[in-house]
Formats: structure tokens, C-alpha cells, sequence
């Protein structure tokens, strides 16, 4: 049963600083584009995703069985929702309560339709309605979504997950029935390089990468076998040791996404971003945009509404590194000089 599960407390996770502070960032500021963790078996990638659990903020959810949500009525009017939720709102009632942020695994045998979901077509057939089977995406929903092994996962399930992520909705067309799935999830994808690589192009949608290596200090690693065993002794006597800092962080990461909003890069900040990322030749915008949310989540996790200097370089490893490619810059040198001996020889004629 689950009902008991107490995971490894996140803060009992010993050294792996830059792990932690890509995973808090991440749910300070959606936009950072989620997290991709690198590295081998038994670095504590998994034990850090679900110790996230016990930092994640509360988030409003629709209590509606189809999702309705207040924003849709708003922007489209009262038909944008079901009746009872149209009745409700006409009350002045809610149709949404607070609720914990969570934790949706995606399993590596997951099939697109499990993914995206689809359609009763049943219910549409005979109520002549659209009933929205949401699928895992749509269960994702302001929660984290963690593909663990997210290399081994198929092509079109990994796109499917992205355009998701980078759009907040999706939707799904079985013959002339649409539904669409809110799915504003921040993403967190490991996987362990010895057992294949992600493309480029799936790399470069992923915000924050992530460097999970073995600790190399002894006493470090003597430190996590004694906590490891602490903790499975008496799980819950373990996590009731840092259960007092757990609160303040979970604080801190409410009041830094209250601050987020109001928080931007100084021109000197912006510099240093696209300076950077000029000189090392990096040829996606996703580089711009990625670090530079990822340096006002920094700053505002600090309390702070100016993300300056300090702020990007604080980040721009987790947001550059494995975006330089040799390849391109190679072709597109290439190409150049084929369009000069072409204009070459226009010349000449
Ligand atoms: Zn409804």
C-alpha cells in the first residue's frame, strides 16, 4: 500500500547542490523548462524527484468531474462550462479548491493513448457530449510530471510530452470530436548516458541540465549510507528530523513564486546572458529565454525582484552546457563559402 509511504526526505539528500537547486528553481518558475538529471544509477536522481513531494506548494484545482475551470468561463462565457459548474459560478461558488502539487511517474511502457489520453466516445454517442478521458498529461496538471529514463521513451511520446510542457494545453482529435487537456506541468526527465543518448533537438527544449555524478568525498558517502539506514529503520522518525526545515523551504518556495511576477534582469544581467551565449556559439533562443528564467527564479528564490549579474551566472551552466554543437557550426561555415564561390562566380560572368 502507498497510503504509508513517507519518502527520503529532500533535504537529507547529502552534497548534489547543483540537483536541488534546478529542481527548487524549476517549481519557483514553470517557464525555466523543465529539468533534465544526468548521470549514472544510485546518485539519488530518483530519491531527490520524490522528495520533492513534501516542497511542493499548494495549487488551485477544479473539483469539476470535466476539468471546468473558472479562467474558461471568463474568456468565453458561461457555455465554456458544464451546467453544474455554469450554475455554480452564477451562485458566486467556486469550482475550485486548494490542493497539493504532485508527483505523476510516467511508466516507460506508457502507449501514446495512455499519454494523451482520448475521448469516450460512448458518452459522446449517447449524451451527444464530449467526455474528456484525461490521460497522464492531463493528470499531470500543476503537478511535476518525472519521466524517469526519458531516453528510452519513444519519439513521438517525448514530443508529445514537450509540446505540452512549452504550451500549457493539448489537444486531442478522434474523428470530428476535439478535446482540449490543460497540462501545466514542470517536467523532470533523467536518464543515465551509458544507455543511450536523447537528439539534440530534444535537448534543446529542456531548460536545466542537470550533471548527477557519485559524491567523491568519503565522508560524504559514509554520511549517506549512515542516513540511508537511519531512514529505513524508521522512515518516519527519519523525516520527523527535517521536518522543521522542510517547512521553511516549502515557505520560502511559496513566497519566492508570489515574488516571481514582479522580478526582472538588469541590463548588465542581460548582457552578460547573450554575451555568453554569443561567444560559445550557441544558435537556439531557447538559450536566451531558459536563462534567463532560470536566473529570475534564482533571483527571486533569493528574495530579490532585480535577477542581476550573479543570478545568470549562477544558472548558465544548467542552461548551457550541451547546447554548443560543433556540427552546426561547421555546416553552416560550410554553406557560407558554397554561397560565396556561388556569388564568386555570378561575379565573374
Ligand atoms: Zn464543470
Amino acid at each position: 500500500m502507498l497510503l504509508d509511504y513517507v519518502p527520503f526526505p529532500f533535504l537529507a539528500i547529502v552534497g548534489q547542490q547543483e540537483m536541488k537547486t534546478a529542481l527548487i528553481l524549476a517549481v519557483v518558475n514553470p517557464r525555466v523548462g523543465g529539468v533534465l538529471l544526468i548521470g549514472p544509477r544510485g546518485t539519488a536522481k530518483t530519491v531527490a524527484v520524490r522528495g520533492m513531494l513534501d516542497l511542493l506548494p499548494s495549487v488551485e484545482r477544479s473539483t469539476c468531474p470535466y476539468g471546468c475551470e473558472p479562467e474558461a468561463a471568463y474568456a468565453r462565457g458561461i457555455d465554456a462550462v458544464c451546467p453544474d459548474c455554469a450554475a455554480k459560478l452564477a451562485r458566486g461558488e467556486s469550482i475550485t479548491e486548494p490542493s497539493h502539487m504532485q508527483l505523476t511517474e510516467l511508466p516507460l511502457n506508457a502507449r501514446l493513448e495512455d499519454v494523451i489520453g482520448g475521448i469516450n466516445e460512448r458518452v459522446a454517442i449517447e449524451q451527444n457530449r464530449v467526455r474528456i478521458e484525461k490521460g497522464i498529461l492531463a493528470h499531470a496538471d500543476q503537478n511535476i510530471l518525472y519521466a524517469d529514463e526519458i531516453n528510452l521513451l519513444d519519439g513521438q511520446i517525448i514530443n508529445a510530452i514537450l509540446d505540452a510542457a512549452a504550451q500549457g494545453r493539448y489537444v486531442v482529435r478522434r474523428g470530428p470530436l476535439t478535446g482540449t487537456y490543460r497540462a501545466r506541468f514542470v517536467l523532470v526527465g533523467s536518464m543515465n548516458p551509458e544507455e543511450g543518448s536523447l537528439r539534440p533537438q530534444i535537448m534543446d527544449r529542456i531548460g536545466l541540465h542537470v550533471l548527477v555524478s557519485g559524491l567523491e568525498d568519503m565522508d560524504e558517502r559514509l554520511e549517506v549510507c549512515r542516513r540511508r539506514s537511519e531512514f529505513d529503520e524508521n522512515p518516519h522518525a527519519f523525516a520527523e528530523l527535517y521536518a522543521q526545515d522542510t517547512l521553511a523551504v516549502v515557505k520560502d518556495i511559496k513566497e519566492a513564486k508570489a515574488l516571481l511576477p514582479r522580478v526582472r534582469l538588469t541590463p548588465p544581467a542581460q548582457r552578460v546572458a547573450l554575451e555568453a551565449i554569443w561567444r560559445l556559439k550557441i544558435a537556439s533562443n531557447r538559450a536566451d529565454i531558459f536563462t534567463m528564467e532560470a536566473a529570475r527564479a534564482h533571483a527571486a528564490a533569493d528574495g530579490r525582484i532585480a535577477a542581476d549579474e550573479g543570478d545568470v551566472r549562477a544558472v548558465a551552466t544548467m542552461t548551457l552546457r550541451q547546447r554548443h554543437s560543433e556540427f552546426m557550426i561547421q555546416y553552416f561555415e560550410q554553406a557560407k563559402h558554397q554561397d560565396q564561390i556561388i556569388q564568386d562566380t555570378l561575379d565573374s560572368l
